[in-house]
């Protein structure tokens, strides 16, 4: 017997598409024959996972048989003092990832709907999406602005009306890498009716050495339609672990508990996120890396003319000025794994993460032998 399972599945479900994430590294090398090749594709730490973590991780293996800490205490702990909050601000998710997931499963209901910009992150319209809701897309500002293809929060307001639960804000933003100031943003959330909560996901935020960028995290006690979404995932090297965390009004984090699955952390990421926290000499090396990583691609990008928009970021968005199909399978061929970013509407664009030295320098090479044939 076979069954038709499409048909069977929920309405939203059935019209749902997934989220592509960049190819991994043995499905490449599976497919093309080649070797030694480098994933610059999903933004993750050139550095990996950091030494406290990977200590911490050692020491746990011995109680992989118990299920982990279904309140995360420990964790929370390091949380409360990183942020100077309370347990009750804290919720934790598998991935920042899960906690939006969760979100707007809590928020979300066919007859509501969440706003969000052109070309935020592609979760927002796909945790949207699978619950039925109304998407609101609002216009992201266009080339020339100084913000080039980022959130323009004046022209999400106009879409917030009587049956907006959620806004969702990436600050800043990936695929542009582009980001918002702290006085507009904190205007628009306090503008905000009460019905309405904003969620500002800070993916990238250690990286954000950018004038005005929002501590968010700090106006949690006074915004009580606040929820900023944290992630391992990035700077903190630990994104084959997955762990993020959202800070939240105590309200707003019990509802966030009642769709929370009891142990969506696993022992190991608990461990390792709390060791990450504190391994501040970790964090500071990754940052510095990317800062000259940045310096040195927007230098080559620059000399291949190629456009470029401001990134907050440890990656690029950068313009092929043709489509950027072809030059994605000609760096794969050379072993260079980047991201296309058609699904989002930028059939010409690539998104680069920054490696190390010698990764950007392969990948540029890659880049000037494509597009200039030298
Ligand atoms: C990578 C990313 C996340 C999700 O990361 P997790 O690994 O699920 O924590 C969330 N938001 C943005 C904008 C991202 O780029």
């Amino acid at each position: 017997m076979s069954i038709r399972a499409l048909d069977l599945a929920a309405p939203a479900v059935r019209s749902l598409s997934p989220y592509v994430p960049g190819k991994p590294i043995s499905e490449l090398e599976r497919e093309y024959g080649v070797t030694d090749s480098i994933k610059l594709a999903s933004n993750e730490n050139p550095l990996g996972a950091g030494p406290k973590a990977v200590a911490a991780i050692q020491s746990a293996l011995g109680d992989l048989g118990l299920y982990p800490d279904g309140n995360g205490f420990e964790l929370k702990q390091a949380l409360m003092r990183h942020h100077h909050c309370a347990m009750e601000n804290i919720t934790l998710g598998n991935g920042s990832n899960e906690l939006l997931v969760m979100i707007a499963e809590a928020f979300l209901s066919p007859a509501v709907s969440a706003v969000y910009s052109q070309y935020a992150f592609a979760i927002y319209a796909i945790a949207t999406h699978a619950t039925g809701a109304i998407k609101r897309v609002a216009p992201a500002h266009p080339e020339g602005h100084r913000m080039a293809l980022g959130h323009d929060l004046d022209a999400m307001h106009k879409l917030v009306d009587a049956d907006t639960r959620l806004v969702f804000i990436a600050n800043p933003n990936n695929p542009t890498g582009t980001w918002l100031e702290a006085e507009p943003l904190r205007r628009f959330i306090e503008s905000m009716p009460p019905h309405v909560i904003v969620v500002v996901d800070e993916a990238y935020r250690q990286y954000a050495n950018v004038p005005d960028y929002p501590d968010v995290a700090q106006w949690v006690a006074e915004l009580p339609n606040l929820i900023v979404s944290r992630t391992f995932s990035k700077a903190y090297g630990l994104a084959g672990l997955r762990v993020g965390y959202a800070l939240s009004s105590p309200e707003v984090a019990d509802v966030l508990n009642r769709v929370r699955q009891a142990f969506n952390v696993n022992s190991l990421a608990l461990v390792a996120a709390e060791a990450a926290l504190g391994d501040e000499e970790h964090l500071a090396r990754t940052v510095e890396l990317n800062r000259a990583g940045m310096t040195q691609l927007q230098a080559a990008f620059a000399r291949l003319q190629l456009r470029q928009y401001p990134s907050a970021c440890n990656f690029l968005l950068v313009d092929c000025g043709k489509p950027a199909g072809p030059v994605y399978e000609a760096l794969l061929r050379r072993g260079v794994i980047v991201r296309p970013v058609g699904g989002y509407g930028l059939p010409n664009h690539l998104r680069v993460t920054i490696g190390t030295p010698e990764q950007n320098e392969r990948m540029i090479a890659g880049f000037r032998e494509i597009l200039q044939g030298s």
